[in-house]
């Protein structure tokens, strides 16, 4: 065995220390690190227990008169998700006007109004009979946009990642947990800006329910405990400035607002 070889036997032999690991890219116990990265968590109302945040998906253009807003067709193709990373979560605390930055590089800054919900477990191909046992809970949640960067890279065939997946583009409400609260597959949904009524629809209108959404997700990619679901926007997105005050409401769950500064 030349010196080389000898080397890349050495390296192999580390990484599959640890991909010994239970999970690829993560560790089942904390490793020595030469910095902290910090965790994600949601708080859980009547709960000590904070939720630890795995991956945020988002579903497209989930209620028709959306859909048809931003020039697409609504039916009943399958649905299509992005991410957002994991830290993009700002929790606000329901009662306070929490301020949220406007981001960089947009002109065009839209809210989306969407429910949330929070697994407590996952698995791969769940049938949508079972997928609601993977609901832990529900919270009410914003998918700031930057529509223009959104668009353009749409137009030019590239990902729109820089549109939808920023720092604090998810301000998110607390959960509530679904054995408490319920599941939710009817209610009214609202946003106002500045106390003026600007999307206004009922979660009955999804294309694919919350049951549905983490079917077709589960036969693209493993769903696991601590994996978040944004299931969509209503029609009527549109732009907010410095200085606006985004109100968001779901029947059943307390009101979320932010300011942005
Ligand atoms: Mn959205």
């Amino acid at each position: 065995m030349d010196r080389r070889s000898m080397i890349n036997t050495t390296a192999t032999m580390a990484v599959g220390a640890v991909a010994g690991c239970a999970l690829p890219g993560t560790a089942s116990q904390a490793p020595k690190t030469p910095f902290s990265v910090a965790d994600t968590f949601i708080p859980i109302v009547g709960s000590e227990m904070m939720f630890p945040v795995r991956r945020i998906y988002c579903i497209g253009r989930n209620y028709a008169a959306h859909a048809r807003e931003m020039g697409s067709d609504p039916n009943r193709e399958p649905p299509f998700f992005f991410q957002k990373p994991t830290d993009a979560i700002q929790n606000v605390p329901p009662g306070t006007v929490a301020d949220h930055p406007y981001p960089s590089l947009t002109k065009n800054y839209h809210y989306e109004v969407e429910l949330v919900a929070a697994l407590h477990k996952g698995g791969r191909d769940i049938p949508v009979e079972r997928a609601l046992d993977c609901v832990y809970a529900y919270a009410l949640g914003l998918d700031m946009t930057r529509r223009d960067l959104q668009r353009a890279m749409g137009d030019e065939k590239k990902p729109w990642e820089i549109g939808k997946s920023f720092d604090r583009s998810a301000p998110i409400g607390p959960l509530h947990v679904a054995d408490a609260i319920g599941h939710f597959t009817k209610g009214g949904i609202w946003l106002k800006v500045n106390g003026q009524t600007k999307q206004k629809s009922n979660l009955s209108n999804m294309i694919w329910n919350v049951a549905e959404q983490i079917s077709k997700l589960s036969q693209a990619n493993e769903l696991m405990a601590g994996d978040i679901i944004y299931s969509g926007t209503p029609e009527n997105v549109g732009p907010v400035v410095r200085g606006d005050v985004i109100e968001c409401h779901i029947d059943g769950l307390p009101n979320l607002s932010v300011k942005i500064v």
